[in-house]
């Protein structure tokens, strides 16, 4: 069949791509340690559970409001408020299907042909597709490794344009793990408000934190900035959600009702039982510190054992749960033979030959590094690391 014309501007989600390559692999009876997962390996907490259970048994069943209905976007407020310190209107909240739909509709509703919007490099594989399925130019900034991987103002600064609509923001960030300093937040806040460009900031791993990191978000920077911004969380991390889809944003109310009219015609309401569940997690986040704990102890396992390698380098992350290693000094070495030719030959030889399964970096925009998720037991890392270390000892010029 003749398909639209825009399919070919955009590919597959590699993160789910390559999950779904190795669960495949492994079900025809092999055994690659997945270092791919974008999902906490915990299962959602049983107070969660038991929410949508009861929610389900008294009948909450049925359509709600397309922006989810009236509990959790107080919910959502409240929580917003004890977090941030930041306050909003109901009319001002949508609840979407993930926060993945929820940055779907905003680069629906805001964007346009030719338009252009920054994206900070390495960026999470979404990002550019939604925009170049909105019409509009992705335009990317660096963030250095050298740096730990914080945007490069000046380049940011360079890359505007009477074109740049928006600008993507992501902290803690997947893949790198970094999170923002406070500094660089204000920086391009500031640019933002001056040029007047829309800010969006995707804080999904915003509680997903170690060391004492504390992600600041440009919404806390006063009312200017607030009504530049659209912010966009999830339950997904965090709450350990992934599968049940939920999702929102906070944004002006002329934002958000264009929001409203594109998931009235494309998805309706977020699941029903579901909504009510959510209002019972954010009143008790106890259950994420022991969970955070274990996050920690598996990325000081992982950094150690990558940076143990000849021709790795691999930086702390403060955020989020992946490792993003550089491997530039494994490209152009061998394998039995086989020659590693960029981040993609490597994760599939990876996956050949030492069983494990990282995501290659090219599909974050940064060639020659590779994304290990740290969502995995200790004894899986420590294993797969084993097997990483068996492989680098077989290398050759
Ligand atoms: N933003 C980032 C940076 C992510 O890693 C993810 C994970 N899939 C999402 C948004 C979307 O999450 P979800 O749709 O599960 O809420
Ligand atoms: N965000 C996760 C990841 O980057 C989940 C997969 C996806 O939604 O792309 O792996």
């Amino acid at each position: 069949m003749k398909l639209a014309r825009r399919m070919d501007s955009f590919e597959e989600s590699a993160t789910m791509e390559i999950g779904g390559k190795i669960t495949r692999l492994n079900a025809q009876g092999r055994d690659i340690i997945s270092f791919a997962a974008g999902e906490p390996d915990f299962d959602t907490p049983d107070f969660i559970k038991q929410a949508a259970v009861n929610a389900i048994n008294k009948g909450f069943n049925k359509y709600t409001p397309v922006a989810g209905n009236d509990a959790i976007k107080t919910a959502i407020i409240e929580f917003t408020q004890k977090t941030l310190g930041v306050t909003y209107a109901k009319n001002e909240v949508i609840v979407s299907l993930g926060a993945k739909h929820s940055l779907y509709n905003i680069s629906q509703a805001l964007f346009d042909e030719w338009d252009e919007v920054i994206i900070f490099s390495p960026y999470w594989v979404s990002y550019p597709n939604q925009v170049l399925l909105a019409g509009a130019k992705p335009v990317f900034v660096n963030c250095d490794a050298k740096n730990g991987f914080m945007p490069d103002i000046d380049d940011l600064k360079k890359k505007i344009t009477p074109a740049t609509k928006a600008i993507i923001l992501n902290s803690p960030c997947n893949p790198t793990g970094a999170v923002y300093s406070n500094e660089i937040i204000r920086k391009i806040a500031e640019i933002a408000v001056e040029d007047d460009i829309i800010l969006i900031s995707d804080e999904i791993y915003d509680a997903i934190v170690y060391d004492g990191a504390r992600p600041l978000s440009p919404v806390q920077l006063g009312d200017d900035v607030k009504k530049q911004t659209i912010l966009v969380n999830g339950f997904s991390k965090t709450f350990s959600m992934t599968g049940w889809r939920l999702g929102y944003s906070l944004a002006s109310a002329d934002v958000t009702t264009a929001m409203v009219k594109i998931q009235s015609q494309s998805t309706s309401n977020p699941v029903t039982p579901m909504q009510y569940a959510a209002v019972e997690a954010l009143k008790d986040l106890s259950f994420l510190a022991p969970r955070l704990e274990e996050f920690r102890k598996r990325r000081d396992v992982i950094v150690k054992a990558l940076n143990s390698l000849d021709g790795v380098k691999c930086t702390t992350p403060t955020g989020a749960f992946y490792v993003f290693p550089d491997f530039s000094g494994w490209i152009g070495k061998k394998i039995d033979g086989e020659e590693i030719k960029d981040s993609a030959s490597l994760a599939n030889l990876l996956i050949e030959k030492a069983e494990i399964g990282p995501v290659p970096g090219a599909a974050f925009g940064a060639e020659n590094h590779l994304r290990f998720s740290y969502a995995l037991s200790e004894k899986q890392i420590t294993e797969g690391m084993r097997r990483l270390s068996a492989f680098a000892a077989k290398l050759t010029d």
